[in-house]
């Protein structure tokens, strides 16, 4: 992959040009699409954002929302802008696969291809990009390659807005590791823009329903497994869980960090029965390596300390098949 310095050339004069993210996407994923699309479009660009699945509720007020495509209700434009892109850009994905439904379209794509992405192990799909794992978020790195671009001073009100939304949730509100100094760096620069961060911060954590928090209880209560000597803690939900309290798109986000929060337990699994498939999330502290786990295991990847996957076994036989892992690696 060339350095994405080498891809300025190509955009120079405006060009069509179509943006995507991973399937299932997240504040960081929604905020440096929208945000670069923004950018984007400033420049004078044609700019398609296409998400490959629905979006949660809590990013519903972001500024563009409504001009992005959800691949799943518009399948027709969404390949359209594709077919009639110059040029196409992933945003917080490494692999065509993270994408789901557009993965055969993107690999067969002749358009020249530009990464932007924080996560392990970019894949060589990639004509042009920034791969950065010690980045905290996408987002970041956007920010980076406006300023890059020399363009600083085109960082508006709606762009710190999206680009502030993926800082935030992929730091976990500054409090991750990741968040190294360029991450505060940026936050301060969003400031002097006039960033309202803690309207930010309420419609993304303080949006929720009723139902949300009580199902959260419900979780925590009948649904939380923790197993001290392993320093770890297990929740999973089954299909019956999930209709039993009409889960929407986006309520169990951040379930999987609760158990991190009583003392010792220093690696979390969410396990959840979905239509379609058995979707794995784990998060740690410290020095326990998630993304090889989920790599060796769950046929999955991300970072070091937050990462995801899935399994072709039954939900329950998923569980089992989780806690023999367990036992047999003894996390310390
Ligand atoms: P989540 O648990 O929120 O789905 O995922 C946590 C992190 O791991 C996110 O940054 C997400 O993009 C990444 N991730 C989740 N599933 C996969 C996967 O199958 N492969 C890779 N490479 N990363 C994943
Ligand atoms: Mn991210």
């Amino acid at each position: 992959m060339r350095p994405i310095q080498d891809a300025f050339p190509l955009l120079q004069s405006p060009k069509k040009i179509f943006i995507t993210t991973h399937h299932k996407p997240d504040g960081d994923a929604i905020g440096s699409m929208l945000g670069l699309t923004k950018y984007l479009e400033k420049k004078g660009h044609f700019v398609t954002a296409v998400s490959p699945s629905e979006i949660p509720e809590f990013l519903e007020w972001m500024p563009g929302v409504s001009s992005m495509i959800n691949f799943e209700e518009y399948p027709d434009e969404a390949h359209k802008a594709l077919f009639a892109a110059d040029l196409i850009i992933g945003v917080d994905f490494n692999d065509f696969s993270r994408t789901k439904h557009l993965e055969k379209q993107l690999t067969n794509a002749p358009q020249p291809k530009i990464v932007i992405d924080h996560h392990l192990f970019p894949s060589p799909v990639w004509d042009y990009g920034m791969s950065i794992p010690e980045k905290s978020s996408t987002c970041e790195m956007v920010y980076d390659f406006i300023n890059l671009c020399g363009d600083h001073e085109l960082i508006d009100k709606d762009i710190a807005a999206c680009l502030y939304t993926g800082l935030m949730t992929d730091t976990g509100s500054f409090k991750f590791p990741i968040t190294n100094a360029g991450a505060h760096e940026m936050a301060a620069g969003l400031k002097r823009i006039g960033l309202d961060h803690t309207s930010i911060h309420e419609a993304v954590y303080d949006s929720w329903t009723e139902g949300r928090m009580r199902f959260l209880g419900y979780v925590l209560i009948e649904r939380m497994e923790v197993f001290h000597k392993y320093n770890a803690a297990l929740i999973s939900l089954s299909r019956k869980d999930l209709n039993l309290f009409n889960v929407k798109n986006g309520d169990t986000e951040g379930l999987v960090n609760y158990p991190l929060s009583i003392a010792g337990i220093r690696f979390a699994t969410l396990i959840t029965e979905r239509n379609d498939e058995i979707k794995m999330s784990f998060r740690s502290k410290g020095d326990f390596d998630v993304s090889s786990f989920a790599r060796q295991y769950f046929d999955g990847g991300g970072h070091f300390n937050a990462s995801g996957g899935r399994a072709k076994t039954s939900f329950l036989d998923t569980i089992v098949n989780f806690k023999k892992i367990l036992s047999d690696i003894h996390p310390q």
